[in-house]
């Protein structure tokens, strides 16, 4: 094992042409458990040579990898599969320890990673060409899919197993190789898979880790043997991978922020929607991409709702993920992120929303040095606040009461992102409107989070996603495969140049 899950703190290896080796970097950044605040490992910021040499190594391995049999590559994701399974609460633990969330939801969220495997096992049929016969005399033409050669998975924290599993599994079985830079903060999963995918019987160099931050992402950026980049993190960064990496002749698909609107109508189930709104903003401690952080209920929905939603969530146990008493909700991933967030929750009090459940003083007895915040919730919240604009990834609920759906929808228009909407409604016709006018590309109808199932596309929009093909499904197929047209035409020196049909020729002489 390159990384245990003992205390002793290790020093992340990159993962190259199949050897695990160590960095020659000289800066390195620590990860800590955020539920205690120890320092788990030390993970170095490799500068361009080290990511040269992982990507050269990945070149190495892509022709033999690419001539390997379809159901040969098939195979391979069949044993990590079961080797996934097999090892699935110690992901699953790693993610919990690295990241925060509770064993829950760490099991949840490598369960929906497995998806994407299994989904990839299916890519033979997928994956097939078209053709067409005779489309001019005795021409034939086909398409067939080839891979681009190396690709590379740029990954952001909160999903240490779940987002990197997005990337491989389709373009490694499509027939590329691939270099995964993990998030700085959460690479420690990341090893375990590398480790997976090695006793699955992957050849050397197919599957790649180089660590680090911005350094890291620069060279594979402007690498020229990086064909590819699959991007997910903030919107900031987002648009930068997709203009520099655009620019440097790669394909791109960077997933970026969001800011989730639910719309409550006054006719929905208020049990379902209480529960469910509850779970989709503070589940993993408000650190998803689909995290329901906007609430609007309309008319007299938030007259029920609202006192509801507080009462409920402030029954939430929060507390250290890596202990024996199961809280509802972890820690926040990092000292800096406990600051920025509490800083949002201060300038949302300034900026005069109605602070209905304050997390800020939250103290958990058993892990004092954690990064704990308690569920906050800000009511009778304006569209033009910091909380109702901002995207603060932490246990934040802001909510904008309005009169109409229409005033509803008009929020979103004006909301810069687009990732996921989620409407509680009983009336076919309200949700018929929402699902056809609200402005996002993930849209949920009485579904707490509609992060969609790796069959189908994370279809973000706007400031949520840059680049043409989205991540997984067949859209993931087609970013990590180019086609190959061929036109083929047969003479027949005998009869002109044109083949004739036997049979009619048999048909037409015995007359
Ligand atoms: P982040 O943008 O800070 O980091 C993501 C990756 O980019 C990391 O690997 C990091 O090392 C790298 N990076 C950081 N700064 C960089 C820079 N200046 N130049 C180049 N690379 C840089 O994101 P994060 O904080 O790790 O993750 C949280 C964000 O990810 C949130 O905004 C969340 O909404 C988003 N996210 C989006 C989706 C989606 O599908 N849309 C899914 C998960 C997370």
């Amino acid at each position: 094992m390159v990384v245990s899950q003992s205390s002793a703190v290790k020093t992340c290896d990159l993962l190259a042409g199949g050897k695990w080796v160590s960095s020659k970097a000289t800066e390195f950044s620590n990860v800590y458990n955020p539920s205690t605040g120890e320092l788990i490992a030390k993970v170095p910021m490799c500068k361009a040579d080290e990511v040269d040499m992982v990507v050269q190594e990945a070149q190495k391995a892509f022709p033999a990898w690419n001539d390997t049999p379809i159901v040969e590559r098939t195979r391979v994701m069949y044993r990590f599969k079961g080797l996934f399974e097999k090892h699935f609460d110690d992901i699953a633990r790693s993610v919990s320890r690295e990241h925060g969330k509770t064993f829950a939801e760490a099991k949840a969220s490598a369960s929906r990673g497995i998806e994407v495997v299994e989904f990839a096992l299916g890519i033979p049929s997928l994956i097939m060409g078209e053709c067409m016969e005779n489309i001019a005399t005795n021409v034939d033409c086909e398409t067939m899919r080839h891979p681009l050669g190396v690709c590379a998975g740029i990954t952001p924290f909160n999903f240490p197993a779940m987002v990197p599993l997005w990337m491989y599994p389709i373009a490694i079985t499509c027939g590329n190789t691939f270099v995964l830079k993990p998030s700085e903060k959460v690479p420690l999963t990341s090893m375990l898979i590398g480790e997976l995918l090695e006793e699955a019987g992957l050849p050397p160099g197919v599957f790649n880790i180089v660590h680090g931050g911005k350094d890291a992402v620069d060279g594979l950026l402007t690498h020229p043997l990086v064909k590819a980049i699959s991007f997910v993190g903030s919107t900031g960064i987002a648009k930068y991978i997709y203009e520099v990496g655009s620019k440097h002749g790669k394909r791109v698909q960077a997933a970026g922020g969001a800011k989730n609107h639910i719309i409550i109508m006054p006719d929905a189930d208020m049990d379902l929607t209480v529960q469910a709104l509850q779970s989709s903003a503070f589940g993993c401690a408000g650190e998803r991409c689909m995290a329901g952080s906007l609430a609007v209920p309309v008319g007299e929905a938030a007259e029920e709702l609202m006192p509801r939603l507080v009462e409920s969530t402030a029954k939430m146990k929060v507390g250290r993920t890596d202990g024996d008493v199961a809280p509802d909700m972890g820690p926040v991933i990092s000292a800096d992120h406990l600051k920025k967030v509490r800083s949002l929750i201060d300038l949302g009090v300034k900026e005069g929303a109605e602070l209905a459940l304050d997390g800020r003083d939250l103290k958990v007895a058993d892990a004092p040095n954690g990064y704990f915040l308690g569920p906050t919730i800000f009511d009778k919240a304006k569209a033009d606040m910091s909380v109702v604009k901002e995207e603060i990834f932490g246990p934040v609920l802001s909510v904008v009461r309005v009169e109409t759906i229409e005033d509803a929808i008009k929020l979103g228009q004006e909301c810069p992102y687009g990732n996921g909407a989620v409407i509680y409604t009983n009336s076919g016709k309200t949700a018929r409107q929402f699902k056809r006018y609200f402005n996002a590309g993930m849209i949920g109808i009485n579904v707490g989070v509609p992060a969609p199932m790796a069959w189908f596309p994370f279809t973000g929009w706007n400031a949520s996603f840059y680049g043409d093909l989205h991540i997984q499904g067949r859209e993931g197929i087609q970013f990590y495969t180019q086609q190959k047209m061929t036109m083929t035409r047969w003479f027949d020196s005998k009869s002109s140049g044109k083949f004739q049909d036997p049979i009619w020729k048999s048909k037409n002489t015995t007359k």
